[in-house]
């Protein structure tokens, strides 16, 4: 009897979709899929950041390696565009990572204009899309081989929030709530479906808060004492597309340093 089954830690060949992938932990993970040997589908909302990170991909592994989708993902249309577009270039779907997210303000005080335009256009990008794309792409993830796969990002906001951000932490418990639902339903077909929080990294969407103030929340709320990098989120990513995390459904992942089991 051989002493392990085999079960393998590659993602070569396979098809990845990444949303939101010209920035922050979306560009780490489509550098990362494609460097493990993966195709990727860089999908961003502006033609330019799509096509910065393809070259980049390009001038690492060749033009066979990235394709980018300019993409708003809270339209549905264009949703059903790019997965036609993705099987039409590569023939199927075998990995989705529904990472595109927005940050938008939403205080119980806001204006009312201002916060109920914030609050639909949250729910759409951060929500909404993540359901639309996994039904979108479900016939090819059906039929991928050894299983589909599905990463969906939410926010340790999901699990603790920050006053101003009804709509976002609304559409992050959300995530967790579909990916659960989808899990319990998809994993008879071989989906997997799972959802990573991840806590404060440093990226795009925190590039605004100064040095200091990042400074000083990490000291006094995450154990590690720092934001986390892009990279350190894209692995995780990695590891639940794995082959090897074949018995991996409806997990809720942290990855936060340590921030949201903190007491004192
Ligand atoms: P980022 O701003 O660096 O990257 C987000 C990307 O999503 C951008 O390239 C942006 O153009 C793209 N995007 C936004 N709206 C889009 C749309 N409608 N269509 C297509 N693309 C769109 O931020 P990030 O931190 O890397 O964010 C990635 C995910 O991680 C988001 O879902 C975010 O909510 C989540 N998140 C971030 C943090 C953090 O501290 N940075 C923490 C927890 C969760």
């Amino acid at each position: 009897m051989s002493r392990l089954t085999g079960l393998s830690r590659s993602v070569a060949g396979k098809r990845a979709i990444v949303t939101g992938a010209a920035s922050g932990m979306g560009r780490a993970t489509a550098h990362l899929f494609a460097d493990e040997g993966a195709w990727v589908a860089v999908v961003d909302i502006t033609r330019e950041g799509v096509d910065q990170v393809v070259a980049e991909i390009h001038s690492v592994h060749g033009r066979d390696r990235a394709h980018g989708f300019v993409v708003d993902v809270g339209d549905h249309q264009q949703l059903h565009d790019l997965v036609a577009a993705v099987v039409d270039e590569v023939g199927g779907v075998d990995i989705l990572v529904n990472n595109a997210g927005i940050s938008l303000p939403n205080s119980a005080f806001q204006e009312e204009g201002d916060y109920e335009a914030n609050w639909a256009r949250t729910l759409d990008v951060n929500l909404t899309a993540h359901s639309r794309l996994i039904r979108l792409c479900l016939p090819f993830l059906r039929a991928a081989e050894g299983g589909g796969r599905v990463v969906n990002i939410a926010s340790t906001e999901a699990i603790v929030t920050t006053a101003g951000l009804a709509g976002y932490a609304a559409t992050k418990a959300g995530v967790v709530g579909l990916t659960k639902s989808f899990a319990v339903e998809l994993g008879r077909l071989g989906i997997n479906v799972n959802c990573i929080c991840p806590g404060p990294i440093n990226t795009g969407m925190t590039a605004p808060i100064p040095d200091e103030a990042k400074e000083t929340y990490a000291r006094r709320r995450v154990p590690l004492r720092r934001y986390g990098d892009p990279e350190e989120v894209a692995h995780m990513t990695l590891n639940l597309c794995l082959p090897a995390a074949s018995f991996v459904n409806g997990a809720i992942i942290p990855v936060d340093g340590g921030m949201t089991i903190r007491h004192t």
